[in-house]
């Protein structure tokens, strides 16, 4: 180190002079909160000396002003709105479903004061979490009873414990799904303590399999749809119909992991055919589980219906309490399915169908407008603007194999590189999440809502504008 570097170093501020700049002790934030911030301009200055050949000390004006930026920033809630310009309609890191105006109304309505979620206002007497959504759904899926968990992962394991624990359940080489994270059937199931037998292949499961496999340890028939992935080609599964006759035949319960399950048929759409939870529990299968916020567009949650004498018994196993749900998502649960009782209403009140729904002529127009706005609030020298075709996808591990055609703005910054583009509108406040393509940052609009047209237009004109941004705070790439 240059015996300079080491003569400014001594001369870093120190903690309480920081926090004594005008600017800095004006500011409303916590004691404690401006003084981690200033320990944390300290060693970044230290840093920057350390790697800089020579350099000077910052003036006090620079000093507050990054000061204060480090401080807004630790103001900021860790969890905050993010615009999702990335073209995928789901995304667990970006939180899955967005919900509709009435289920936000609702969480409100509940959230704000006290509640009847355990009690029978009618007879002034205890009731039960379940039943405020019980007959909505048996009423949307033709099921005899319905309950509701923290989220299907929740569902499955409480399901498989409550019918199966201490047996065997079967289940097709071609349906051990791994979903993601930490789930996969195969770990699932042994937590739940039912032991795993294979039946079949990776392409091709008859009914003569599950047949041959069933033993007097044989506790449950297990189908789980392979969300996420499809085995096309010289494959063969088997019929929820078929599973079912057979489980009769054994005095076998049948239970199917929907993952996202649809209550609409959406092949009207162009969409592909996917079988709904209604289809599901026609074919007579005793316990279905699927998401709440994939593709039926609410909360977190676990849904499970079915026969009475299965619900009944995954309602009152231990571990349902354990996994229950709480009232600001059963409010908004209640809400959603209560859109899905028109079908209309349905389509047009829950943001992923509208999304999904969205015709791509109808996208163009929007996209072309937005760019119109952009290229009037943006000097030319900022960036190169255009349209691009560009398919959005479902995600979430739903319908895998479906593109959404349509367009996308690509930005193509001059003065910085895309990726620092990509990070600073990721910094931002909304952030914004794109897709970088080569030196371009794509932004597509299917899943960015009218209203948040001006947000994103303001995020877009700063993230291009500000010159330097301080100390780089860069969360993780979402893919
Ligand atoms: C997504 C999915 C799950 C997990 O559901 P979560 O709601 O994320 O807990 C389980 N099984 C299948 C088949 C899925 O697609």
């Amino acid at each position: 180190m240059s015996e300079s570097s080491q003569q400014l170093l001594r001369q870093l501020p120190a903690i309480d002079r920081l926090l004594g700049l005008a600017a800095v002790a004006s500011h409303p934030a916590p004691h404690v909160l401006k003084r981690g911030a200033a320990q944390q301009l300290v060693a970044d200055l230290r840093r920057q000396l350390l790697t800089a050949a020579a350099g000077a000390l910052p003036t006090d004006n620079e000093l507050a002003d990054r000061l204060l930026r480090l401080i807004d920033q630790r103001c900021r809630p860790s969890l905050r709105r993010v615009l999702n310009a990335s073209g995928t309609l789901l995304h667990t890191n970006l939180g899955r479903a967005p919900l509709s105006a009435q289920a936000l109304q609702a969480i409100t309505e509940v959230a704000k004061g006290y509640s009847n979620l355990e009690l029978d206002l009618t007879s002034g007497t205890r009731g039960h979490r379940y039943s405020h959504i019980d007959q909505l759904l048996c009423q949307l899926t033709g099921a005899e009873a319905a309950a509701v968990v923290n989220n299907n992962a929740g569902a499955v394991l409480l399901a498989l414990t409550a019918l199966a624990q201490g047996r065997e359940a079967l289940v097709s080489r071609g349906e051990l799904v791994e979903i993601g994270g930490a789930f996969r059937i195969p770990d699932v199931m042994e937590a739940g303590g039912v032991r795993l037998r294979e039946v079949g292949t990776t392409n091709k499961t008859h009914l003569r399999d599950y047949q041959s496999a069933i033993g007097e340890h044989t506790g449950l028939l297990l189908k789980v749809h392979t969300s996420n992935y499809r085995i096309v080609g010289f494959s063969q599964s088997v019929e929820a119909t078929e599973l079912v006759g057979l489980g009769r035949q054994h005095g076998i319960p049948v239970m199917e992991d929907l993952g996202s399950g649809m209550l609409l048929d959406l092949s009207p759409f162009g969409l592909p055919r996917e079988p709904t939870v209604q289809e599901a529990v026609a074919a007579g299968i005793d316990v279905l589980t699927f998401s709440g916020d994939k593709l039926l567009g609410g909360p977190q949650a676990g849904l499970i219906v079915g026969k009475r004498w299965a619900i009944d018994k995954i309602r009152h196993h231990p571990l349902a309490r354990a996994l229950r749900i709480d009232k600001l998502t059963l409010a908004a649960l209640e809400a959603t399915l209560f859109a899905y009782l028109d079908r209309e209403q349905a389509l047009h009140d829950i943001p992923v169908l509208r999304m999904l729904n969205l015709p791509a002529e109808q996208l163009r127009q929007r996209s072309q407008r937005f760019l119109r706005r952009l290229r009037r609030s943006l000097p030319a020298d900022q960036a190169r603007l255009q349209l691009v075709e560009a398919c959005a996808c479902v995600g979430g591990g739903a319908l895998p194999l479906t593109e959404l055609p349509g367009c996308a703005l690509a930005l193509q910054p001059l003065q910085q590189s895309a990726a620092e583009l990509a990070r600073r509108l990721r910094d931002g406040t909304p952030a914004v999440v794109g897709r970088l393509q080569d030196a371009a940052v794509l932004l597509n609009l299917r899943c960015i809502a009218v209203d948040e047209e001006t947000a994103l237009l303001q995020a877009l004109c700063q993230a291009l504008q500000s010159a330097t941004v301080a100390n780089a705070f860069a969360p993780t790439d979402v893919s």
